[in-house]
């Protein structure tokens, strides 16, 4: 058994989805699984839309409703032929789209928009697209059933980014799964949505249609599960700005988790969990190239010469040092700066300080820049006017470059070889960290550095 998931440009416009029938088409019989997302847009479309409930644009609220009507309508008119299916089709999106706007004129008259209504909005998306996904299977001979995973999937409260509760949702997967693909029908589950013991709809964070599918695939006990994108798969950097970036053939679930933290957007970090637990290998397979391999993500490492996999970088970030001769040997300090930052929602990516205690220093999304400085100043003053802590110096426009390889434990030399490929292009090193798990050396340069510093450090390992 193979689950796969379809993410939103996979299941975008009435062409893709042609692709995506005849790759299940091809693999019909094989006992398939698929996970999908909404269409492409659709997810940022009915949350940008409540918004504008909240602020009573009543007009914005009723052409979203019409533009999804007509995006769903399309595919229909296009996909599926028989008058019967058709219609069937059509009367779910009227129903669910009647909801939708009575959801949102609720938002309007009580002026209030939870995070609970802001998962309620967004299961929509998931709703209308996988129903569809189902008829069109069915349309092209294809025997599929379309499935609400909130039926299925059960998660606590913390809307927007529930947790699972995989005992119970492993059972109820199997229950209803297994049956149908016993029969050769292929279910169609919503990625994506799952909801509480109270049947209130929950969303898994955005993106998270990739985690769906390793719940379903890992609950099911597939052999592998396929995340269909438009990429042939995971390469060592980013061909847009790297000369001589290579395609990935295998690398370990740990590599891929730590690339997908530092922005190689392979998939969700959290896929990795269900995934790892129960030993099934994830492939990344490109949908506009069904034939080629893709990369597999699994336990096994698979060593490649220089140890290095993957060179990225993070852009547009902020550096932000809280400096002071009186930080030393304080203990607290390091709690307070991390306290003071999570109060105000900023996300720390890195931080580095080093034995002297004299300076930490925290890398946060260039956004947030004057957010930190300004938390951070207001948690230290007293200790600024006492001297115990010189300032908060912020410096603009840098980026992490991030050098990743499980390979690279307990090898001497790779931090060396990083850095003096850096200073072979005159970059100047802002900041280092490594975490003890040694997967991961990452460095802070000026964002007018990056892409020289990626290159040489790119053509020095691989
Ligand atoms: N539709 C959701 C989103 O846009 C989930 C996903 O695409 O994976 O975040
Ligand atoms: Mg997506």
């Amino acid at each position: 058994m193979i689950t796969m998931k379809f993410g939103g440009t996979s299941v975008g416009d009435a062409g893709r989805l042609r692709e995506i029938t005849e790759i299940i088409r091809a693999g019909y019989g094989k006992r398939l699984v698929v996970v999908a997302s909404a269409m492409s847009g659709v997810t940022d479309l009915l949350l940008s839309t409540a918004r504008a409930a909240l602020r009573n644009e009543a007009v914005k609220v009723r052409e979203a409703v019409e533009t999804l009507s007509q995006k769903h309508s399309q595919i229909a008119m296009e996909l599926v032929s028989r008058p019967e299916s058709r219609d069937r089709l059509f009367g779910y999106y009227a129903r669910l789209l009647k909801d939708l706007d009575i959801i949102y004129q609720g938002v309007a008259l009580l002026e209030e928009l939870s995070p609970r209504s802001l998962d309620a909005i967004a299961s929509f998306g998931e709703r209308l697209s996988c129903a569809q996904i189902a008829a069109v299977f069915e349309d092209a001979g294809i025997a599929a059933e379309y499935v609400d995973t909130r039926e299925l999937i059960r998660t606590d409260a913390n809307y927007g980014q529930a947790a699972v509760d995989f005992a119970v949702t492993r059972a109820n997967i199997q229950k209803a799964l297994t049956p149908l693909v016993e029969k050769n029908i292929v279910p169609v589950a919503t990625g994506f949505i799952a909801a509480t013991k109270d049947g209130i709809t929950t969303t898994l964070g955005r993106s998270g249609s990739d985690y769906t599918a390793a719940i379903v695939g890992a609950a099911l006990g597939s052999e592998e599960i396929w995340i269909w994108t438009d990429v042939d798969g995971i390469m060592t950097a980013d061909p847009r700005y790297v000369r001589g970036a290579r395609h990935l053939e295998e690398i370990s679930y740990r590599e891929a988790a730590e690339m997908s933290y530092f922005g190689a957007k392979v998939i969700h970090p959290k896929t990795m969990l269900p995934a790892i637990e129960n030993n099934i290998p994830i492939r990344i397979k490109n949908t506009f190239n069904p034939s080629h391999p893709g990369t597999l993500i699994s336990g096994k490492t698979r060593g490649v010469s220089g140890a290095v996999k993957n060179v990225t970088s993070i852009d547009d970030l902020a550096l932000v040092a809280v400096e002071g001769h009186g930080m030393m040997g304080v203990p607290g300090v390091a709690a307070r700066i991390f306290t003071a930052l999570a109060r105000v929602g900023v996300n720390v990516m890195m931080i580095s300080q080093a034995s002297s205690e004299h300076n930490v220093c925290l890398v946060v999304p260039g956004k947030d820049r004057q957010c930190a400085v300004d938390a951070l100043q207001k948690e230290f003053a007293a200790d600024i006017g006492g001297k115990i802590i010189d300032g908060v110096r912020l410096r603009e426009g840098v980026a992490i470059i991030a050098v990743v390889g499980e390979g690279m434990q307990g090898v001497p030399g790779i931090a060396g070889k990083t850095l003096t490929a850096a200073a072979r292009e005159n970059v100047s090193i802002i900041a280092v960290a490594q975490g003890s798990s040694e997967l991961n050396i990452s460095l802070v340069v000026d964002q007018g550095d990056v892409r020289r510093a990626v290159q040489a450090i790119h053509d020095a390992f691989i």
